[in-house]
C-alpha cells in the first residue's frame, strides 16, 4: 500500500487530491493509536515530576524514540534531550515538546489523578501536570511513531526535542547554550504546540507575531533608617518609600509606554517590618514584569531606576541606600511566531480539516520559554501553536450554562485528552507530513 501511494505521489504531483494524501495517513495513524497513547499519556499524568527533576519522564520518552530507531542526543541540560531521524535531502524541522509538571495539589478526581510529589528548592511539594505538558509530550510520541512509520512519506531531518524546566524558564535557555545543541542539525523551522483550556479539540489557534510575553522577575529591596514607631522623624521610613514607588511605577505602563505597547508590571510580594511600632530599616518587594519588545522591557527596566533612586533621594537617604535591583535568573524573550511560517501552517490546516478548525488568538502575557529557540544568532523561523483540549459536549455545556473551564495552572485543570492527542497527532502531523514532503 505504501509503495502504491508513493508511486501515486510521484505521478501526481500537482493533482488535487494528493494533497488529501498526508492527511489520510496521519488520521488513520491517529485514529489506530489513540489508546495507546492515551494510556502512555494517563501514565504521564499520573507521575509528573516537577522541572529540572524529570528523569523518570525522560527516560520513558527516550526508550520509546531509541525504539522507533530516533539518534539519541543528551547533555542539553537538566533532563533535556533530543531524537532525531534523518530520511533524506530535504527540510530540517525541530518539533519541541517540554516535560515538567507543576508544585499544584491535584483535585480533578480523575482515576489517574496525581498522587506524586517531588522537591522544589529542597521542600517536598505535591506535583500535577496542570499546564498539560502531558499532552504535549504524548503528541510528540504520536507524531514520531508517525514519521517513524511513514518514511515513504516524507523527506529531510526530524529533531523531536524534549524539554527540562519549562516552567521555571530554565530549560530552553540552557538547551541552547549546550555545545550538543549547538551540534544539532540547523532547522529550516521551529515548532511547538500547547494546550488550550477553552479550544474545543481539534481546534489550532494561530497568533503570527509576538503571542506570549517576555517575562522578568525582580527582586527590589529599599531602605531606610529603622526607628521607633512613634519616632518617625528620628527615622526614614522604608514602608512609606515602598507604598510611593508601587504607586509610581503604576505610571510607566500607563504614562511611558505606548497605549499600542502591551506590558505589565505587577508587585506580588511586599515583605517589611515586624509589628506595628517599629520602623524597619528595608522593605522586599518582588516583581514580574511582561513585555513584547526589548526596547520596551529597557524602558521598563530604566523608569523603575530611576522612580526608586529618586524616591530614596526625596526621602534623605545617602547614594550608598539607595534600592538594589536584582534581576533574577528566570528572564525569557517574547514568543515570536513567524507570520509567514503561521500562514503556511495555516492554509495546511484549512485545506485538511475544514475552516472550523482554524481559531485566531489575541496575544497574552504569560510567558513561554519556546521563544528561546527562535532568538538565536541566525534566527529561525519560529511558531508555537495553541491547540484545543475541551470536547465539543463540555464546551456547549459551558456556553449555554456560563460554566467556566478550569484554566491552566490550576488544581482542576482535565483536558479532554482522548479526544485532544490524536486529534493533536492528525493535526501536527498532517502539517509536518506536508512540510516534508
Ligand atoms: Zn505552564
Ligand atoms: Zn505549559
Amino acid at each position: 500500500m505504501k509503495i502504491i501511494t508513493s508511486i501515486l505521489s510521484g505521478l501526481m504531483l500537482s493533482a488535487v487530491s494528493f494533497s488529501q494524501v498526508p492527511k489520510e495517513f496521519a488520521a488513520k495513524f491517529a485514529k489506530e493509536n489513540a489508546a495507546g497513547l492515551i494510556q502512555q499519556y494517563q501514565y504521564l499524568h499520573t507521575h509528573p515530576e516537577l522541572s529540572t527533576h524529570e528523569q523518570h519522564t525522560a527516560a520513558i520518552l527516550k526508550k520509546e524514540m531509541r525504539l522507533m530507531g530516533y539518534n539519541i542526543v543528551d547533555s542539553l541540560g537538566f533532563e533535556s534531550f533530543a531524537a532525531v531521524m534523518s530520511n533524506g535531502k530535504g527540510r530540517t524541522i525541530l518539533y519541541r515538546t517540554d516535560m515538567d509538571g507543576l508544585p499544584v495539589f491535584e483535585k480533578t478526581a480523575l482515576p489517574y489523578a496525581s498522587k506524586d510529589s517531588g522537591l522544589k528548592d529542597g521542600v517536598t511539594v505535591p506535583a500535577m501536570h496542570a499546564c498539560g505538558h502531558d499532552i504535549h509530550m504524548s503528541t510528540w510520541l504520536g507524531l514520531a511513531r508517525l514519521l517513524s512509520s511513514h518514511k515513504n512519506n516524507w523527506k529531510g531531518t526530524i529533531i523531536f526535542l524534549a524539554q527540562s524546566a519549562e516552567e521555571t524558564g530554565q530549560g530552553a535557555k540552557k538547551a541552547v547554550a549546550t555545545s550538543a545543541f549547538q551540534q544539532l542539525p540547523q532547522p529550516d523551522f521551529q515548532l511547538a504546540i500547547h494546550d488550550h483550556a477553552e479550544l474545543q479539540t481539534g481546534q489550532v489557534g494561530f497568533c503570527n507575531d509576538f503571542s506570549m510575553a517576555a517575562v522578568d522577575m525582580m527582586d527590589i529591596t529599599i531602605y531606610g533608617k529603622g526607628g521607633h514607631g512613634a519616632s518617625p522623624q528620628n527615622a526614614i521610613d522604608p514602608i512609606v518609600i515602598a507604598a510611593q514607588f508601587i504607586n509610581e511605577i503604576q505610571t510607566i505602563v500607563s504614562r511611558n509606554l505606548s497605549p499600542n505597547d502591551p506590558a505589565v508590571i505587577t508587585v506580588g510580594a511586599i515583605h517589611g517590618g515586624t509589628v506595628g511600632n517599629i520602623i524597619p530599616d528595608q522593605v522586599v518587594l518582588k516583581l514580574t514584569i511582561r513585555s513584547y519588545a526589548k526596547e520596551t522591557r529597557q524602558i521598563i527596566f530604566n523608569r523603575i531606576k530611576q522612580i526608586g533612586d529618586h524616591l530614596a533621594q526625596a526621602a534623605g537617604l545617602p547614594s550608598d541606600k539607595l534600592p538594589t535591583y536584582y534581576l533574577l535568573d528566570m528572564s525569557i524573550p517574547a514568543v515570536y511566531n513567524n507570520p509567514v511560517l503561521g500562514e503556511m501552517l495555516k492554509t495546511i490546516v484549512k485545506n485538511n480539516f475544514g475552516e472550523a478548525a482554524i481559531a485566531p488568538m489575541k496575544p497574552i502575557m504569560i510567558g513561554e520559554d519556546f521563544g528561546v529557540y527562535g532568538q538565536q544568532s541566525s534566527k529561525i523561523p519560529s511558531y508555537i501553536l495553541w491547540m484545543g483540549t475541551v470536547s465539543p459536549e463540555r464546551k456547549s455545556n459551558s456556553l449555554a450554562n456560563n460554566i467556566s473551564l478550569p484554566s491552566l495552572h490550576t488544581a482542576y485543570f482535565a483536558p479532554d485528552a482522548e479526544l485532544a492527542i490524536p486529534s493533536n497527532v492528525a493535526i501536527i502531523g498532517t502539517c509536518l507530513l506536508e512540510m516534508m514532503r
